[in-house]
């Protein structure tokens, strides 16, 4: 049986209908929340390096303006079309909204194979496209601030700054108008690895709730946790870090050319040099060759975490997952099907929407640092160093005992920018998980999580609007 075809607009609709029918807001501000407010199609010509004129074609949709600026990454795919980027700036709303970073949802995209470009192509299209964003005051610190996604990365945020900044001289707040920079140019440490870090974080907390765990016949906490990875890119990887690091076991890593599995765990970084070495993940030491790399989605596991592609879970597969827990690193990874067929089986699936915010999360810290002119912990590491010396002095004298040398520099030691971004960032997924599962619990008849989130999401926005008055 084929599965039914939505666009993916309107796959997000159904999924924000489904879910509003647990609101209570009225259908026009339904359908206010649901529309993207402004969508800007562009043509523009670029020459290429061998001589050639070639009209590119591009987007950039600003879903929701309840909250300003719009935040979104710009893709660079062969895939891209008007659809597809709505549907990202659609999500990227809902995703502000859940995890309180106070933005509207935004997104672009440029449909063009990055691969079949010279950087001096890249770089020309980039800062056109920019100027074209700037000609139609589509962005900005104030009113649309882009950053990285599929295809586009440091790299093409430092051109997209450059061209911004050349081209507004004098705005004190210019370093603002794109997130995802170069630490050098603005950018803010612990940007890389926060997405990964995000993923481990809201699904250590779904973890740690003891009603989840007993319906799942789990124990609480990530420790021992047998956890499955699909995709050893960015997200992956650091997701798979983060879970070794706290004491579960990542017993399987999936990318295109296979899987390998290891009852012991297996250690991130050492599989990722064995690639880099040897151009496979396959022939691990000590690890089990899995030849079909779909096959890891179907191990026995507490958390699979899917990291890599959309749709991977479908209608064929999804009966077979033995996993108790699916964390949606990657956008999309489950087709609805796939989901109806996993909620019947109980399994909890972490949405997409929610679990994977630590980017974004940590481009709204990068933004604050590029209004505030000042990098993190600058003002206050010292201080707090000086003040722990001195109360860590005073406690030895009182008590006439010493601490140890580690236990010192813990207590000792003051925030860095990476330690504060790190700590924003946990609050952020701690806080997000613990709404979304509440609203859940508040209503025994909203049937999983992915439903929870959006009505957190719809009661967000709603809010928001409610409060503009901008109805009169
Ligand atoms: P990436 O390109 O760094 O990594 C993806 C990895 O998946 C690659 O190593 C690739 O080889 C592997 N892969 C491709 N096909 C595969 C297959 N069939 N089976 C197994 N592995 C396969 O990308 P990323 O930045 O890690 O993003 C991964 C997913 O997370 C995407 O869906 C992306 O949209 C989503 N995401 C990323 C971020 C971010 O900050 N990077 C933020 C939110 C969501």
């Amino acid at each position: 049986m084929s599965e039914q075809t939505y666009s993916f607009f309107e796959s997000v609709t159904k999924s924000f209908d489904k879910a509003a029918k647990f609101t209570t807001w009225e259908q026009g501000l339904l359908e206010q929340i649901k529309e993207c407010n402004a969508v800007y199609q562009m043509k523009f010509p670029i020459r290429r390096d061998d001589g050639s004129i070639e009209v590119m074609e591009a987007y950039r949709v600003q879903h929701s303006h309840h909250k300003t600026p719009c935040k979104g990454g710009i893709r660079f795919s062969d895939e891209v079309n008007q659809d597809e980027v709505m549907a990202l700036a659609a999500l990227m709303t809902y995703k502000c909204a859940i995890v309180n970073v106070p933005f509207g949802g935004g997104k672009g995209g440029i449909k063009i194979n990055p691969r079949k470009y010279s950087a001096f192509e890249l770089q020309k299209i980039t800062r056109r496209y920019t100027a074209e964003l700037i000609r139609k005051n589509f962005i900005g610190p104030g009113t649309d601030v882009p950053a990285p996604d599929y295809g586009t990365g440091e790299r093409e945020m430092a051109w997209i700054l450059d061209t911004y900044v050349s081209m507004h001289p004098g705005e004190v707040d210019a370093m603002g108008c794109v997130t995802g920079k170069p630490v050098s140019q603005g950018g803010v440490r612990g940007r890389k690895e926060a997405t990964g870090l995000g993923v481990f974080y809201g699904v250590r907390e779904v973890c740690n709730m003891p009603h989840l765990m007993e319906k799942l016949g789990l124990t609480t906490g990530v420790v021992s946790k047998r956890v499955v990875v699909q995709g050893l890119g960015n997200v992956g990887y650091h997701t798979a870090k983060f879970f070794r690091e706290h004491g579960a076991k990542v017993v399987a890593i999936a990318e295109y050319e296979g899987a390998i599995f290891k009852e012991d765990g297996l250690n991130e970084e050492e599989v990722f040099q064995h690639r880099k070495a040897t151009g496979s993940i396959l022939n691990f030491p000590g690890a089990v060759n899995l030849a079909k790399s779909g096959d890891a989605l179907e191990l026995e596991c507490d958390i699979l975490i899917p990291a890599a592609l959309e749709n991977v879970i479908n209608g064929s597969n999804a009966a077979n997952v033995k996993a108790k827990i699916i964390g949606e690193a990657a956008n999309g990874p489950l087709t609805p099907e796939a989901d109806e067929i996993l909620v019947a089986k109980g399994v909890l699936v972490i949405p997409d929407m929610y679990l994977n915010a630590g980017g974004v999360t940590v481009s709204y810290f990068e933004w604050l640092k590029n209004l505030s002119h000042v990098r993190y912990g600058r003002m206050e590491k010292r201080f707090t160093e000086n003040l722990n010396r001195h109360i860590l002095g005073q406690m030895e004298e009182l008590t006439g005992k010493q601490v140890n040398a580690v236990e010192r520099k813990f207590i000792e030691h003051g925030p860095d920018e990476v330690d504060l971004v790190y700590s924003g960032l946990e609050e952020t997924m701690v806080e997000a998980t613990r709404e979304i599962v509440n609203a859940w619990r508040s209503n025994p008849a909203i049937p999983d999580m992915r439903t929870a989130a959006y009505v957190v999401a719809i009661n967000k926005v709603g809010t928001s609007y409610a409060e503009l008055g901008i109805f009169p």
